[in-house]
């Protein structure tokens, strides 16, 4: 074979390969934003008094005095449905509140974002993960609307060895979300933190505290990952917020439990930082759970017709 015969069938083997890259890595072209890869990082019911509500953020020091300053803070944010673990992040992937079982036996009523990306994009359901501490959340993967349900669904990680009946602790899921991160650069990604809640409802208010300080410090780690990766660095929105708060001390048995309407219990934090959005900045304009979802589909340039919530514009650059 002559040197151009190789030369020619090198070129027609890359230009293979380099398409069929592209195919099963889409990006829709639509988007004007930088973000490429969106992650919601939840962390399960701590009670806003003892994260931003204190104004020292002893607690919190990694988001509250460090993380804070890169990204947009919203000083108003709430969970304005049903204030439990299934309902809270339901509203976060679907943009809808419903009431739904909080066993995990029953799918959120409308498609989630990981669907709609799926679908709209086309790519392998690699490119979309669910990373749970709690099994119960595998419900989050999928819907019980007729034209969507066993479609479209992420990879997910919700328990012990996939087992969705198991919990397991929140360093197996940071170590299971660094892995993630490095192997298959999630376009769209929901991590799930349980510690802070499962203690609480122990009633044990030490192990309640330092796990919202070690939650804090896996938030802050999950954000190194992310801006230590060549592909997803300066190209990610990181979402980091809660599914509910707590009572107010005098509320029924307080910080133990949580679902009802009270302010201890709605009010919940955001902040989220992003090549797309303000840095230092607090935002005083009310947001809530349901606006997660519009904001992750206006950056990453896919539709989301269910969702009620709005595009958190005013942290937008
Ligand atoms: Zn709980
Ligand atoms: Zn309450």
């Amino acid at each position: 074979m002559t040197k151009r015969y190789i030369v020619l069938l090198v070129a027609i083997a890359s230009t293979f390969l380099s398409s069929t890259f592209r195919n099963s890595d889409k990006q829709p072209d639509k988007s004007p934003y930088k973000t490429k890869y969106a992650v919601v990082l939840v962390i399960d019911g701590p009670r806003y008094t003892e994260t931003y509500g204190d104004q020292s953020c002893k607690y919190i020091p990694r988001l509250g005095k460090e993380l804070i300053h890169e990204g947009v803070f919203y000083a108003d944010f709430k969970n304005n449905g049903p204030t439990y673990t299934n309902a809270g992040h339901t509203a976060i992937t679907t943009g809808v509140y419903q009431r739904i079982s909080n066993a995990g036996k029953e799918l959120p009523k409308n498609p989630s974002f990981f669907q709609y990306y799926l679908k709209e994009t086309g790519n392998d359901k690699s490119t979309a993960w669910l990373v749970s501490s709690k099994g119960k959340l595998e419900i989050l993967a999928n819907t019980k609307s007729k034209k969507w349900w066993n479609t479209y669904m992420p990879s997910t990680y919700c328990g012990s060895k996939g087992n969705s009946a198991d919990y397991v602790g929140d360093l197996q899921t940071f170590n299971k979300v660094l892995e993630v991160i490095s192997y298959h650069k999630p376009k769209v990604m929901l991590i799930n933190f349980l510690a802070v809640d499962a203690t609480a409802h122990q009633n044990e208010w030490e192990e309640y505290l330092q796990s919202i300080q070690q939650s804090d410090e896996f938030a802050f780690q999950v954000w190194q990952a992310i801006q230590s990766d060549p592909e997803m660095k300066d190209r990610t929105a990181l979402f980091i917020t809660n599914d509910h708060g707590r009572h107010l001390d005098g509320r029924k048995d307080g910080f133990v439990n949580h679902g009802d309407s009270c302010v201890g219990c709605r009010k919940i934090s955001l902040l989220a930082i992003g090549p797309d959005f303000k840095r230092d900045t607090i935002v005083q304009t009310p947001g809530e759970l349901i606006d997660i979802s519009a904001t992750i589909a206006e950056l990453m340039g896919f539709s989301m017709p269910t969702t009620k919530g709005r595009v958190l514009k005013e942290m937008f650059n």
